[in-house]
């Protein structure tokens, strides 16, 4: 108690938040404007460390894009190519095959998978690639398709889109990523993702996948042309979801990256804002348990310091991003396990090997070496280093 505190707003605010008590819109909005990140971040940080104890997680992961050809083009793509262009791409099943392969020699426990709305691929091509990539290991999760993705192939499958989720279910699919929500409003959407699917209709995806029992990412793209009011408004349309469906596993704030693309920003989101964007919705989403600073969009030196800012997760090793690097992230295409277990412990918190569902895999010492190594539960990661 008493961390900062002689302005009455906070000590409200840290009453408040000690009762558990639930923050409104107006209260999100005034932090997102306020300049004292250090307060911010010690009340985040004490809802983190009440949620998630000192232990912060990374994931042994692979990101694999199947195609990056696309029939939308919204304005803030850089990673979608027609196939005019030239500089398009499509992996074959058995070339994601061989990477899946790759990736479970290396002890990754995740596939990370998405694409662009392909014109010409058929519904039975991604049920055979779930079929092929479950084939490969039984205990490698399969965390694919955005809801945007979902939407095109209940349009191309002629099914209902709960239909679409049981078939990939019943093919492989464990955890359905959460891209594609950007900002939910849309006057928003109109400026950087036209012809995209609506607020609506992505809640309503996830709504019915986890009605079905699975579960997802949410995440959210900022720093472009939204105003806070525009965050703090999609950070509860989430929270209201997550309220009636429990749901969500975590949230992924996602920095916006300004190149190669049709939507200019002259200040895209400095550490500043990305660590004030994370800390308040530590504080909105009071319903969501994980938090991940996402490193391939903030840098890992950044992402470190949002440990202790709100955030409770670093994301993946990852391997091989596209999507944010050809949008400009400078941030290198995969860390190494060391480097993740480096980052947490230099933060003072405990690493914590997870899986795709937040849970431990393995735990390591942490900053001051006292925990012990162990293996919790689920897959190992011996040769996760190699
Ligand atoms: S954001 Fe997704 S749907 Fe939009 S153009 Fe890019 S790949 Fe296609």
């Amino acid at each position: 108690m008493n961390i900062l505190l002689r302005d009455p707003f906070w000590r409200e605010l840290e009453a408040r938040i000690e009762a558990g008590e639930r923050l409104d819109a107006a209260t999100g909005e005034r932090l997102l404007a306020c300049r004292d990140l250090h307060g911010l971040a010690a009340l985040a940080n004490r809802v983190t460390e009440r949620l998630n104890g000192r232990r912060a997680t990374y994931i042994v992961n692979r990101y694999i894009n199947y195609s990056n050809y696309c029939i939308l083009s919204c304005q803030f793509c850089a990673f979608a190519r027609k196939k005019r262009d030239g500089d398009g791409f499509e992996l074959t099943i058995e070339e994601m095959v061989a990477k899946a392969r790759e990736a479970v020699r290396l002890g990754v426990t995740e596939l990370h998978i998405v694409g662009g709305l392909h014109p010409s691929l058929p519904y039975d091509w991604y049920r055979d690639l779930l079929r092929a990539l479950r084939a490969v290991d039984a205990r490698l999760r399969l965390k694919c398709f955005t809801a945007i993705e979902i939407r095109h192939l209940a349009r191309i499958g002629r099914r209902p889109i709960r239909q679409v989720l049981e078939e990939l279910r019943e093919c492989g699919l464990d955890c359905l990523t959460g891209g594609g929500a950007e900002i939910f409003n849309p006057a928003v959407r109109d400026r950087i993702a036209r012809g995209k699917e609506t607020a609506e209709e992505w809640l309503e995806v996830h709504r019915t996948w986890h009605q079905m029992g699975g579960r997802s990412t949410c995440t959210m793209l900022f720093g472009h042309v939204e105003t806070m009011a525009d965050r703090v408004d999609h950070l509860l349309r989430l929270r209201a979801l997550q309220d009636e469906t429990g749901g969500f596993v975590g949230f992924i704030p996602l920095p916006y990256q300004p190149e190669n693309n049709r939507v200019p920003v002259d200040h895209p989101p400095g550490g500043w804002d990305i660590l004030r964007t994370i800390a308040v919705s530590r504080l909105l989403l009071d319903n969501v348990r994980h938090i991940t600073a996402y490193w391939v969009g903030m840098g890992l030196k950044l992402a470190q310091v949002a440990l202790s800012h709100g955030a409770d997760d670093l994301h993946g090793t990852i391997q091989e991003e596209h999507i944010f690097r050809m949008a400009g992230g400078r941030a290198p295409q995969l860390q190494s396990r060391e480097a993740m277990i480096r980052a947490i412990r230099e933060a003072g918190k405990t690493p914590v090997q997870r899986d795709t569902f937040y849970e431990p895999v393995a735990e390591e010492p942490g900053s001051d070496g006292e925990a012990q190594t162990a293996v919790v539960g689920g897959r190992g990661t011996a040769g996760a280093e190699a």
